[in-house]
């Protein structure tokens, strides 16, 4: 294919290309500025095909050098600014990345403790362009362009290999499902680190609409956005969700042009989503990973209401089964389609290891399908609690806990027993442990669930451990002290 930017600002060059603090550029001003900054990258000797760490939020500086570095040809490593330096150092040696590109207008106190090579951003802008620079001609379908780590729930971080053919397919499925037109538009506050907020950008190029590009997620300034601009949709994580929620005053709702909340990352309580239809705000609900180069799964508009608590349908270009099903239909997710990713960077075993022989990536997930072929996650195999030969999903018992008042959030593992083989035990946080003991939850939990899912233990905790995308790390819950309830 053409080089996106280049094709997107000859197509559209007067539309608007981004929305940065109110102030809109179009693709062409996108394209001229980016098109500078690249020139100034490739002067300082930055090539085609070599390996660049970026260390950056969703600032300006950041989105243009992320571009710049896609039009010099270099393969960009997205670094999480909120790793710890030994994090960082590990992420960068393991990417043999040539030099780190920081975005110097914010805090780099951990960058400051590792070894190896950085740049900041302003040093690129004080070089001279060069007249030898020209934008590659092609984004290939089978290029690396991105390499991206895993949230690490699960264990070390795997380094994803993606691709432009992963990017383009992600944006198109996308696009079929929402029906893009020329008025709508994406608010990005997801990090653009991430798969979540880097799509944004790609699907930008492809669809030829704007984005508004947010630094930071302040809730006030994100719900203004909402209600008082033109924006159509937003993509956010449960959490955001429920701070934007919770931040509306009564009868403010959003925009006219506004369409939908894209919500992807891990699983939502149905009491979130309850309240969103009571405010009349659609959620459009999403399954994907890292490896996937974004969603595979997403519900659409008309089935949002009907199929609350499912991820969706598989995308047009994903194909979807459902192997080593159980009596009740659950069993490992496993997706075919061109946005899975090329690999795991210097791991080629873990990721073949991961793939069947008829081509399907087995994400490591259990979900069940409805009679219609609606997808329910019903988490990670990895946390699947076996007790008495029963499967308890620690997702769908949490569901059930997460509306109780006062009771910030939970997380629900298994624990060895001899009689059960495992156990279920619930770890909470809190700001008021006044209302909440033991004997009152775990009598909740029975009047709603099978008692062999009910926690047999409540353990107050001083935090959640999460990782630094803001999942809970299950694994690590068995290390922190707690106060039984
Ligand atoms: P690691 O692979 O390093 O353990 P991770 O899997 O958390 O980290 P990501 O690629 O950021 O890294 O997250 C993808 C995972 O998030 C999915 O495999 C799934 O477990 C979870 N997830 C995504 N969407 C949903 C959803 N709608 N419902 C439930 N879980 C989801
Ligand atoms: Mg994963």
């Amino acid at each position: 294919m053409e080089n996106w930017l280049t094709k997107r600002a000859a197509l559209s060059p007067n539309k608007v290309a981004l929305i940065y603090q109110y102030t809109d550029f179009t693709f062409a001003e996108l394209n001229s500025t980016v098109q500078l900054y690249a020139s100034k990258l490739f002067n300082f000797g930055i090539k085609k095909n070599d390996r660049i760490a970026v260390f950056s939020g969703n600032s300006f500086n950041g989105y243009v050098a992320t571009l710049a570095l896609q039009q010099v040809g270099a393969q960009i490593v997205f670094l999480n600014t909120r790793l710890s330096a030994a994090e960082l150092s590990f992420q960068i040696k393991d990417s043999e990345a040539k030099l780190v590109l920081a975005d110097d207008s914010i805090k780099l106190d951990q960058l400051r403790k590792i070894d190896e090579p950085v740049t900041v951003m302003s040093k690129i802008l004080s070089m001279e362009r060069s007249p030898a620079y020209s934008p590659v001609a092609e984004f290939n379908n089978d290029e690396v362009t991105s390499i991206m780590y895993t949230s690490g729930t699960s264990g070390r971080p795997k380094g994803v290999l993606q691709t432009f053919g992963n990017h383009f397919y992600s944006a198109i499925g996308m696009s079929l499902n929402l029906g893009i037109n020329d008025h709508d538009s994406w608010v990005m506050t997801v990090p653009i680190y991430h798969i979540s907020g880097f799509s944004i950008m790609m699907r930008s190029l492809v669809y030829g609409i704007p984005v508004y590009l947010i630094e930071k997620f302040d809730v006030k300034y994100i719900n203004n956005i909402l209600i008082n601009e033109r924006a159509s949709i937003i993509s956010l994580v449960p959490t955001m969700l429920k701070r934007a929620l919770n931040d509306l005053q009564v009868g403010q709702t959003y925009n006219d042009n506004f369409r939908c909340v894209f919500l992807g990352g891990g699983p939502i309580d149905n009491w979130t989503l309850l309240r969103c239809q009571l405010l009349e705000i659609p959620v459009i609900q999403s399954y994907g990973m890292t490896e996937t180069a974004s969603n595979v799964v997403a519900l659409n508009f008309q089935d949002a209401q009907r199929k609350v608590g499912s991820s969706g349908q598989p995308l047009f270009p994903v194909q979807l089964r459902i192997t080593e099903q159980d009596e009740k239909g659950v069993g490992n997710i496993e997706i075919k389609a061109p946005n899975v990713a090329k690999g795991y960077l210097n791991r080629p075993d873990l990721f073949a290891a991961k793939m069947t022989d008829d081509g399907f990536y087995q994400t490591g997930d259990l979900g069940h399908l409805d009679d219609e072929n609606f997808l329910y996650v019903n988490g990670r195999k990895d946390d699947m609690i076996i007790s008495g030969g029963e499967n308890i999903y620690p997702e769908e018992v949490e569901n059930i806990y997460a509306k109780i008042e006062g009771l910030e959030s939970i997380a629900i593992i298994g624990e060895s027993n001899d009689d059960w083989g495992q156990v279920p035990v619930a770890y909470i946080t809190t700001a008021d442990k006044t209302f909440l003991n033991g004997p009152d939850l775990i009598e909740y939990g029975r009047s709603r669930l099978a008692h062999y899912k009910v926690p047999r233990e409540f353990r107050l905790i001083s935090q959640m451990p999460l990782t630094s995308s803001g999942k809970i790390l299950r694994r690590k819950l068995d290390q922190v002290d707690y106060e039984k309830l």
